[in-house]
């Protein structure tokens, strides 16, 4: 099978876990910090927050910004379910904006109707989280100019999207929003196995996210309401989670990191060789938005027929190519559509879905592979 993704996983990577196995900290030692300060400095962001999954990232972001029972979440209806529950850890109400079916990304039309409803009855969501579909940024400068005009604030999920630039500024720099989120899920551009981390340039807002990650539990005096009876003494200040990265994982992100712009080159070149393959089959892939810069997490293809989608898709597993669909509209899901939500609300995600199929892409897929995929899909859609 030629997988959707796949991780890269060279001597390097090896020797450098291997180190740590050696070492004396598997957990808490000095590899999580240094892959967190590399990180902020790749992606020009004041801190990292590494967490064992994007999804607890997007948990412990969303708390930092206050979101709790009573506030109001939206993100983006074409997403993987983790950047909803988010909110409803916090015993948040979610809702979600329609995406542009051209792009998978939150619809900035959508968003900006939406908000002149939610400021009528008072219903102005503390966090929107917009989802870098695919790897391709979202139209961060109209978001973050509504997010100063109706005051809330941006966590961007950023899982697909490490080594992506909007208009010149790396993903994760903050420029438009108040923390980024990452995922290093193997299926992602660099891996941990399992991780995450949110990025932010508030040092506030960091330092209550590595306190929730861990355990809400300080060793900083400054933090305390009482005084220690002993250098042993540590305090509870807030409920919190065990979230943490291990040192192991954290060595992985680090030697992964160091190839994080051969991956992402990599990774644009094939999509390219994609588009040029590709043209003139009645599909077409996703538009591209001026000044997004996309780290080509998935190279997504629309067909022109839907309804030949699933025989498309049938045709080509059955010859061992591992095409995928991203993703089945938040909304639908039945967890969901028992809160209330009804598709007819999200056109857009609607007819997204229904036409659209991943192709192969990560950076060990040869062009040999390519040309298999391309000659497959031409094939099924001949
Ligand atoms: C993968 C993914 C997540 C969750 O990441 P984990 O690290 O697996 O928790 C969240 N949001 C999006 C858009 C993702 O693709």
């Amino acid at each position: 099978m030629i997988p959707y993704g796949r991780q890269d996983i060279r001597q390097e990577d090896i020797d450098a876990v291997t180190a740590v196995l050696r070492s004396d900290f598997l957990t808490q030692g000095p590899v999580v910090p240094r892959f967190e300060r590399q990180l902020a400095d790749r992606v020009d962001a004041g801190h990292g927050v590494a967490c064992n999954s994007a999804t607890s990232a997007l948990h412990v972001a969303c708390l930092a910004l206050g979101v709790g029972p009573g506030e109001i979440v939206w993100t983006s209806a074409n997403t993987f379910v983790a950047s909803a529950n988010c909110a409803r850890y916090c015993g948040a109400t979610v809702d979600f904006v329609d995406v542009d079916p051209e792009t998978g990304n939150m619809s900035v039309a959508a968003l900006r109707v939406k908000l002149e409803v939610a400021a009528h009855d008072g219903q102005i969501p503390r966090v929107v989280i917009p989802v870098h579909f695919a790897g391709q940024p979202c139209d961060m400068g109209a978001i973050g100019e509504l997010a100063d005009e109706y005051g809330f604030s941006v966590i961007e999920d950023a899982s697909h999207a490490i080594g992506g630039n909007w208009h010149g500024d790396p993903i994760g720099s903050g420029r438009h929003s108040d923390i980024t989120v990452f995922s290093f899920h193997p299926v992602k551009i660099i891996t941990t196995g399992e991780g995450g981390m949110a990025v932010t340039n508030d040092a506030g807002i960091a330092e209550h996210m590595s306190l929730l990650r861990s355990h809400g539990v300080t060793r900083d005096p400054g933090c305390m309401s009482r005084e220690p009876d002993g250098p042993w003494y540590y305090e509870q200040i807030e409920l919190g989670f065990n979230y943490r990265l291990t040192e192991i994982a954290a060595a992985l992100g680090e030697s992964q990191l160091a190839r994080l712009d051969d991956y992402v080159e990599r990774r644009r070149a094939l999509a390219k060789r994609y588009d040029r393959l590709l043209s003139g089959l009645p599909c077409r892939p996703l538009a591209r938005t001026p000044g997004a810069e996309s780290a080509w997490h998935l190279y997504v293809v629309r067909l022109d027929d839907p309804v030949r989608r699933r025989s498309v898709f049938d045709a080509l597993r059955h010859r061992d190519i591992g095409v995928n669909v991203h993703y089945i509209p938040v909304p639908s899901q039945p967890d969901f559509a028992r809160l209330g939500f009804d598709m007819s609300d999200f056109p857009g995600a609607a007819s997204y879905y229904a036409g659209a199929m991943s192709l192969p892409l990560h950076p060990g897929l040869s062009e040999g592979d390519q040309d298999r995929v391309v000659s497959a899909l031409r094939e099924a859609l001949a």
